[in-house]
Formats: structure tokens, C-alpha cells, sequence
């Protein structure tokens, strides 16, 4: 979105100035860079970063009566919260009760702490706990679906809530909170990356510096609430505090950079546990693909390239990443049947993607995955006894093994551990409020979401982070928005869309958001496209497995050609014909709905 994003600015920029004076082009010099154009705008409340937390404080600060602006450094929204599979963890829901799950906020908090290693902030774990309900309630109320309920490693009881297709849970949140924006007419500046928290004489903050393409953007504010994700993507900064996991991968996205962090630090802000890095156990070899806890927990084992099982399936992340480390090829296939396969959506999405070898009988699946056939089939037979007794006298495994892996056919997934989740960062309390190195609360600084420490100590359990950016995204709207209450207001002058956006003719298309998918090189191509004023405004890529080095330089030209010709009948870019292809065809059919 570089080239779109000049041309936006710069049209933005001049339709501002006309209408608002409070719009300033200045001109500033740097050693390096000799002259650039800055543009000033204002606004009681800047949100950095547009994932799950950054989306949930902008609603909920909105909804506070707060007005608020939400920059994001990618052209797209989404960040790390779109990858999310399983579900949000929340204890003592309607969805439970009407399923007669008996849960208790007290339950999620110890088991938590214990999935923690204790090293959590208790009060930060309470507060959690106890508005994940309440907070499944909201994102009910604001069209989320979370009716389904599934069991993750580490919970006494079946908390982890998603939606009754079993679709990845981020799949369904992202759009579901661009929706809610939308109609919330919060504007969100994408291609657009904070550089610096601005503060006044006395340290409090007043704004925030962001670069778009070549420009300086000053946006003074009131306060900033920081919903910049994780540094799962930053090899550079995770080696720093995690010199063994030189040369992991990452199923982060690439702007989970943890520059937010560094933003805080350097206003003062104290940080917590970065050292603690999660390695999901099971992501997929080749595309990286996180594979749901929940397979495990709908009864599927691991067995290594011997054929045999080799732990309890449903311990915690970090201990089976180290198990499966410890075998030879450090690598293990996730074995399930057609059950398991019928059950979950996600799983066969993932098969048409084409990464789960299928085999009609185990002795064929054991022939494709060159494993020998005897160990294999003895291995499965084994497990099938032991779901039999309810008792694993291998590996002492509990839980999902309510059903055995007898349906056939058989599937498998290879997968290994690569760096998944960052559970330390920038320290703050339950207020949001950001604590800076002397224990005190720098004001008008807030955070939530990946870009904190302390919520999950030495380890996160499935589900608890998507219920940790709701919980304390939500959280974050309601304080930044008491606390600016408190400050004299701070007029809003921002581009607004009609203003940047909309070109002048009236287009044929009906106003509204559509959503449609393509196909490229993978399947599910997702975005999303704005049409105003009977044009297309806007198109945001909501979901994507294309190979990001081709894709972003790609998508850029697309998407600006689209909206400048408002058409899709635009040149495919040479070099990436696939993943043009898949997003012209995404943009077709999402336009239907327009017509
Ligand atoms: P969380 O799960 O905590 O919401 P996500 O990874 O989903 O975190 O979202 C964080 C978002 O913040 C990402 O979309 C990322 O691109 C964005 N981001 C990170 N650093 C910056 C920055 N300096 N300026 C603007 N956006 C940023």
C-alpha cells in the first residue's frame, strides 16, 4: 500500500488543509534526511496498532464516548490476532452454562498460573478471569460468535470458546471488529508506524510521531494506548533475550516486531518476562501453519518418524516443544482420523491446502510417511487400547481421549516447534496504565494485548491470549477513556475517508463492506472492500497464506489500481501472476454483494 498511501496522504493532506486549519504542513530538517513534509492532526486518543487489542480498546473507547484514531504500520489490519486458531479462554459463560460446563473464574486464574509457572502478575491473571465472561458477552454483542466450546491443554475445564463452525477464531474476530469500526466511523490509518511517543515537560504523553512513506505525521493526543503485538517476528530482538532459539522460525506475521516495546522504553516504560518466548509445538513444516491444540484435544497423538509415540500430548507448549525437539529428525507427525477431521473446519482447510497427507488405511498413511508400518500400526493400536481403559500407561495422558482414532481414513501433519508467542513485555497494571522503571504510572500511556508482560508468566496457554486482548483491550478503551476525561478535550482533526478517499463521481456500487475470497497460490485469500459514495474506497486484506515477499509488493499495485480505475480488470504483476490473480478474484466476488 506504499504508492496508495503517498497518494492518499498527499490528497488527504491538501482536502484537510481547505477544510481544516488546524491541519499545518511544516517543514522539518534532519541530519539525514534533508527536508520533509510533516502534517499535523489531533485527537483525544491514539491507538497503535490494529490487531485484536488495538481494535477492542478503539471500539470500546468509542463506545466510552471517546474519540479516538487507530494508526497501523501494515497496509492491512489484523496483526498476529488473525493467525489465532483455537479459541478464547472465559470461565463461568452463558455458552458454558447452557452447555452444563462448570466453570469458575477462580479455576482459569490457577490454572493459569500454573500453566504460568507462577512467574504471572496475580492481580493482572484475576482481573482477567474475571471479565472474560463479561467479555464474552461483549464481543457477543457486538456479532462475535464464541457458542462453541473446546478443551485446551492445561484447563481444568472446557473453556476455550470460538465459533460453532470451528473456524480459526482469528478468522472470524478480525472481521467481525473491522465491521464494528466501520460503523463506528473510527478511522484507521494504515501504512502508517509510530517512531516515537511524544511527552510533555512534566512526562506526560501528548501525542505521537508515525511515518507514512516519506511523510512525518504529528498526531498530539491527550494519551496513547499501545496495541503493537509481540517481537515473535524480530529474530534480532528474541535472540537478544533468548540466545537459544538462534535460527527458530516464526509464525508470527512480519509486523510483530516489537517496536512498541522499544517506543515505551524509551519514555521510561518498565518491561517484565522478556525472556519468556512460547514455541508452539505444532506448527506445519513447510507453510508454517499453526495447528490448533484442539486436534489434540479431539483425541490425535504424535508419533515420531520411528512410528512410535513418544509423550502425553496434552502438556503444556513449552514441555512438548522440548519433547518433540528431543527426537532424532526433531520433528513429529500429529496423527488423527476422520473424526477428528470431520469435527474441525480449520483442519480441513488445511487439507485442501494441501498440507496433511491422508492414507485410507494406517498401513497406507505409515507407506506415505515412510514410517515402518509394524511400529506404527502397534503404536495406534496401543493408544486405541488405552482410550478403551481411559487410562495411557505410557504417558499418563488424561484428557482428550474421550474417543479413539478408529475412522478411517487416516490423516497426518508434520510439524515442529518454532517461536510463537512473546509473553513479556511492556509492565502495566489492571488499569492499562503503563509502569515506568521507578514503579510509577507514566500518564496518558496505556497498553494491552501481546505488547504487555505479566498477564501469562513463563507460558501461555491456548486461548488465553485471544482472552487477553479482548479482556484488556476492552479494558484499556474504558480507562483511556476516564482518563482523558479528566483533560481538556483535544479537538479532533483527522483525514477522514470521505475527505481522502472517496472520488468525486458517484460510482454504482451500494455503500457498504464486502468480504470475498480468491484464490492464489494457497487457498482463503480474505479481504475486505469498502464502498462508499457507490465507489471503492478501500480494500484490506484480511487473511492470507501467500508468500509475503511476493504478495505485499503485489497487493500494493493491485489495490491502488483497482481503486484509481475503479475496476478489476487491472494488469496482473509479473512475478506474483498467482497471488494477483487471487486477489483480483477476492475483490470480484466480494463486489458482488455491491451489485
Ligand atoms: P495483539 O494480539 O496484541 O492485538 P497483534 O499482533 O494482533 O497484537 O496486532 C498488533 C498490530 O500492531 C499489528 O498489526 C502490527 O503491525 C501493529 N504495529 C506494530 N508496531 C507498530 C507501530 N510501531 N506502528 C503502528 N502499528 C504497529
Amino acid at each position: 500500500m506504499k504508492k496508495l498511501s503517498s497518494i492518499l496522504l498527499a490528497f488527504l493532506f491538501l482536502v484537510g488543509c481547505s477544510n481544516s486549519p488546524k491541519v499545518e504542513e511544516a517543514k522539518t530538517t534532519t541530519m539525514e534526511e534533508p527536508s520533509q513534509t510533516s502534517e499535523v492532526y489531533s485527537v483525544n486518543v491514539v491507538v497503535v496498532g490494529a490487531g485484536g487489542a488495538g481494535m477492542a480498546a478503539a471500539l470500546s473507547a468509542k463506545e466510552n464516548g471517546t474519540e479516538v484514531v487507530v494508526i497501523e504500520q501494515m497496509d492491512y489490519v489484523g496483526g498476529n490476532t488473525s493467525r489465532a486458531e483455537g479459541g478464547m479462554n472465559a470461565a463461568g459463560t452463558v455458552f458454558q452454562k447452557e452447555k452444563g460446563i462448570e466453570d469458575t473464574a477462580e479455576a482459569m486464574i490457577e490454572d493459569t498460573i500454573k500453566g504460568g509457572k507462577e512467574l504471572n502478575d496475580k492481580e493482572l491473571v484475576t482481573f482477567l478471569a474475571e471479565n472474560s465472561s463479561p467479555t464474552v458477552d461483549w464481543l457477543t454483542s457486538i456479532g462475535m460468535d464464541l457458542s462453541d466450546i473446546g478443551q485446551g491443554a492445561g484447563a481444568t475445564n472446557a473453556r476455550m470458546h470460538r465459533s460453532s463452525d470451528g473456524a480459526k477464531v482469528g478468522s472470524v474476530l478480525i472481521p467481525v471488529l473491522t465491521e464494528n469500526l466501520e460503523k463506528n466511523d473510527i478511522t484507521v490509518l494504515k501504512g502508517t508506524k509510530a517512531t516515537k511517543i511524544i511527552t510533555d515537560e512534566d512526562g506526560k504523553v501528548a501525542g505521537i510521531e508515525a511515518v507514512s512513506n516519506d511523510k512525518t505525521i504529528t498526531i498530539n493526543s491527550n494519551a496513547v494506548v499501545l496495541a503493537t503485538g509481540g517481537f515473535g517476528a524480530n529474530e534480532e530482538l528474541f535472540v537478544k533475550y533468548r540466545e537459544d532459539l538462534a535460527g527458530f522460525t516464526t509464525t508470527n506475521h512480519p509486523g510483530a516486531t516489537g517496536s512498541g516495546i522499544i517506543l515505551a522504553q524509551e519514555v521510561g516504560a518498565d518491561t517484565v518476562d522478556m525472556d519468556k518466548i512460547q514455541t508452539n509445538p505444532t506448527v506445519e513444516v513447510t507453510t508454517q501453519t499453526v495447528i490448533s491444540e484442539t486436534v489434540r484435544g479431539k483425541g490425535a497423538i504424535f508419533v515420531n518418524q520411528s512410528g512410535e509415540r513418544f509423550t502425553s500430548e496434552m502438556q503444556t507448549r513449552d514441555v512438548l516443544s522440548a519433547e518433540i525437539l528431543k527426537q532424532n529428525e526433531k520433528y513429529a507427525y500429529l496423527i488423527f482420523d476422520q473424526r477428528v477431521m470431520d469435527s474441525m473446519k480449520a483442519l480441513q482447510t488445511n487439507y485442501e491446502k494441501g498440507i496433511i497427507t491422508k492414507g485410507q488405511t494406517l498401513e497406507e498413511l505409515a507407506s506415505a510417511l515412510e514410517i515402518d508400518e509394524k511400529t506404527f500400526k502397534a503404536s495406534m493400536e496401543k493408544w486405541n487400547s488405552f482410550v478403551a481403559n481411559q487410562k495411557d500407561e505410557d504417558f499418563g495422558r488424561d484428557k482428550g481421549m474421550d474417543e479413539d482414532l478408529s475412522k478411517a481414513p487416516f490423516y497426518a501433519i508434520k510439524v515442529s516447534p518454532a517461536v510463537h508467542y512473546t509473553m513479556g513485555g511492556v509492565k502495566i497494571n489492571t488499569n492499562t496504565e503503563v509502569i515506568n522503571t521507578e514503579g510509577k504510572v507514566i500518564p496518558g500511556l496505556f497498553a494491552a494485548g501481546e505488547v504487555t508482560g505479566g498477564v501469562h508468566g513463563g507460558n501461555r496457554l491456548g486461548g488465553n491470549a485471544v482472552a487477553d486482548i479482548m479482556v484488556y483491550g476492552r479494558q484499556a478503551g474504558i480507562k483511556v477513556s476516564e482518563y482523558v476525561k479528566t483533560l481538556t478535550s483535544i479537538e479532533t482533526v483527522l483525514p477522514t475517508k470521505e475527505k481522502t478517499e472517496a472520488p468525486s463521481e458517484k460510482g454504482s456500487l451500494k455503500d457498504g463492506t464486502y468480504e470475498g475470497v480468491g484464490k492464489g497460490n494457497e487457498e482463503g485469500l480474505k479481504v475486505s472492500v469498502t464502498v462508499e459514495n457507490g465507489n471503492i474506497t478501500d480494500i484490506a486484506i484480511l487473511e492470507s497464506k501467500e508468500t509475503p515477499s511476493i504478495f505485499d509488493g503485489a497487493k500494493d499495485v493491485i489495490v491502488s489500481e483497482i481503486i484509481k480505475t475503479q475496476s478489476t480488470e487491472v494488469d496482473i504483476v509479473t512475478g506474483a501472476t498467482n497471488s494477483s490473480n487471487g486477489l483480483i478474484e477476492a475483490v470480484n466476488n466480494a463486489i458482488e454483494g455491491a451489485k
